[in-house]
């Protein structure tokens, strides 16, 4: 994806208030992210760690969602699937809430789903990071269809905040 810059970032929030998204922590090392092998940009924010974020490049533009982690003590053991890249991981999947864009989020709905604790989808698809002893499920898919499948899981879930 094209390199983002921080404005950029806290325009393109869909599920937080202009002043939310004002003071949320965007990281400093945007220059030195691997945007080559991106396809979306994900972090934590290191101050609040069950905050995170990610913001894609979708067809309809830029679009960034804020995101909380739910603490899963249990299942540390157990393998799960993150539902974007559909990585599996031992204990490396959180559940991950976005409150939904609006006056539906503000009433207290969001959405939930699996997601790669680092928000590292796009570099465990194309095998830049490792998730460990049968992370990749065997499939013949090429490299570009697991792209263009983790992006559209990604505008689904975006289509979902926003509904
Ligand atoms: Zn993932």
């Amino acid at each position: 994806m094209k390199p983002l810059t921080e404005q950029e970032i806290r325009a393109s929030f869909v599920n937080c208030t202009k002043g939310e998204a004002k003071r949320l922590s965007v990281p400093h090392d945007l220059a030195d992210r691997p945007w080559d092998d991106l396809d979306f940009f994900g972090w934590r924010d290191p101050q609040a760690p069950d905050r995170g974020y990610l913001v894609a490049p979708l067809a309809d533009g830029l679009r960034g969602a804020a995101l909380r982690s739910t603490h899963a003590p249990s299942g540390q053991n157990r393998r799960s699937l993150c539902r974007l890249c559909l990585t599996a991981h031992t204990g490396g999947v959180s559940l991950m809430v976005a409150p939904k864009a609006g006056k539906a989020g503000k009433q207290g709905d969001s959405v939930g789903a699996y997601i790669c604790s680092d928000l590292a989808c796009s570099l465990y698809v194309r095998g830049k990071k490792d998730a460990g002893m049968g992370s990749r499920l065997p499939e013949t898919l090429t490299l570009e269809e697991k792209i263009e499948r983790t992006l559209g899981n990604l505008t689904a879930f975006f289509a979902k905040i926003t509904a």
